[in-house]
């Protein structure tokens, strides 16, 4: 085993040494911690569909009706008609042929990539990709290499060095710390021209951006099924948990057969699904959240340009503030909780060296007042 005296010491004097909150309260704009009330901005409920009454009673009414546990892996007894409903309806949605259902956003992704890729393939990411694309590329036993953050003259230069037939592009849809949308319509001519497959990870986009609410690939211009592998997470905009990918009947068919993470793990609860269901239909009857959340995000963006700090070029919900040094990101964190509001400090490895930063996430749930009180909280602290 590794020494976790000296492991503890390491993380310790390198401030990374993480503690979690015990929450009291449901998420929301407000949340309780140690019986205290704080003003929230470091959700990722976007919509604010996690606490929403509607979605709640669909997930009682399914508890009541369908039980708690699935009981089973997919391939057994697991797969309810409440997943099956909401792949089918998801499916509809997004205009592809095909959507499965994972338990989490992680494990769509090793499984994706591991089921559909070996050691003959190559795969290139970006180098701010998720932490779970990144160790699905090393699970894959593909050559796996990273591009510059959103840089395709780097991807095409490696993509014109690389001898392998097989080849991924892997992306990020909208990168989870830093808060900007991929490159989507280069990516997609990239991928045809060097004979790639392309596979778009919108766990932060789907839902909240785009007209319909469909993610970084409408707000792109371009329709999902432009992008051969699209996945996309239940447990951000949506409020519930669990993952999907979407694609091409076939790839689907084979993800079922053989994608070690779908097939060797319990269904989600039957209820998850039924409740994500719900959410997938506020999200198209109620637009009013995407623009709320467009609202905040201009309003929070043009007052915090006049603060003393470094904004991210950011037209999302996540706004991230770099700070630089991991002791100073815990120091206004603090600062901010001492006024009533969580803010987390991202520091290393979530983030590259000399990047730690408050990450501000906002939600439609927020109001005007909530947006200037944190910024009026940040200029006495900065
Ligand atoms: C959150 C996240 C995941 C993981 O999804 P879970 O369902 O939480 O496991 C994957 N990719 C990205 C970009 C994410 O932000």
């Amino acid at each position: 085993m590794i020494h976790l005296e000296t492991l503890k010491s390491d993380l310790f004097t390198q401030n990374q040494w993480r503690n979690r909150l015990i929450v009291e309260s449901p998420q929301g704009p407000r949340i309780q911690v140690a019986g205290k009330t704080y003003l929230s901005f470091s959700s990722n409920d976007y919509l604010g569909l996690a606490n929403h009454p509607e979605v709640k009673a669909v997930a009682i009414d399914s508890i009541n009706r369908d039980g708690l546990g699935s009981g089973a892996s997919h391939l057994v007894t697991g797969h309810h008609r409440e997943h099956h409903l909401f792949e089918e309806a998801l499916a509809d949605f997004l205009g592809v042929e095909a959507v499965l259902l994972f338990s989490t956003g992680y494990m769509a992704n090793l499984g994706v990539v591991s089921t559909l890729f070996d050691k003959t393939s190559s795969i290139f990411e970006d180098k701010l990709n998720h932490a779970s694309l990144l160790d699905a590329g090393l699970f894959s036993n593909a050559a796996f290499q990273r591009y510059h953050h959103v840089n395709m003259a780097d991807l095409q230069r490696r993509l014109a060095d690389c001898h392998q037939q097989s080849r991924l592009i892997v992306s990020d849809g909208v990168f989870s710390m830093d808060g900007d949308v991929a490159p989507i319509s280069e990516l997609v001519k990239t991928c045809r021209e060097y004979k790639s497959d392309l596979f778009i990870d919108d766990a932060h986009g789907f839902g909240v951006l785009g007209k319909r609410g469909k993610g970084s690939i409408e707000h792109c211009g371009l329709q999902i099924k432009d992008v051969p592998i699209f996945m996309g997470t239940l447990g951000k905009a949506l409020g519930s948990a669990g993952a999907f990918v979407a694609a091409e009947k076939p790839l689907i068919d084979m993800l079922i057969q053989r994608a070690r993470t779908y097939i060797y793990t319990t269904a989600m609860p039957p209820a998850l699904a039924a409740a994500a269901r719900k959410s997938l239909a506020i999200i198209q009857e109620e637009p009013w959240r995407r623009e709320q959340l467009q609202q905040l995000i201009k309003r929070f963006r043009s007052k915090a340009a006049e603060l003393n700090c470094e904004l991210l070029d950011s037209a999302t919900p996540i706004q991230p503030i770099i700070i630089g040094d991991n002791q100073r990101a815990i120091e206004l964190s603090e600062g901010l909780l001492q006024r009533g509001i969580q803010v987390s400090a991202i520091r290393p490895p979530t983030v590259p060296k000399n990047q730690a930063r408050l990450r501000i996430t906002l939600s439609a749930l927020h109001t005007e007042e909530d947006v200037d009180f944190l910024v009026n909280c940040l200029a006495d602290l900065l």
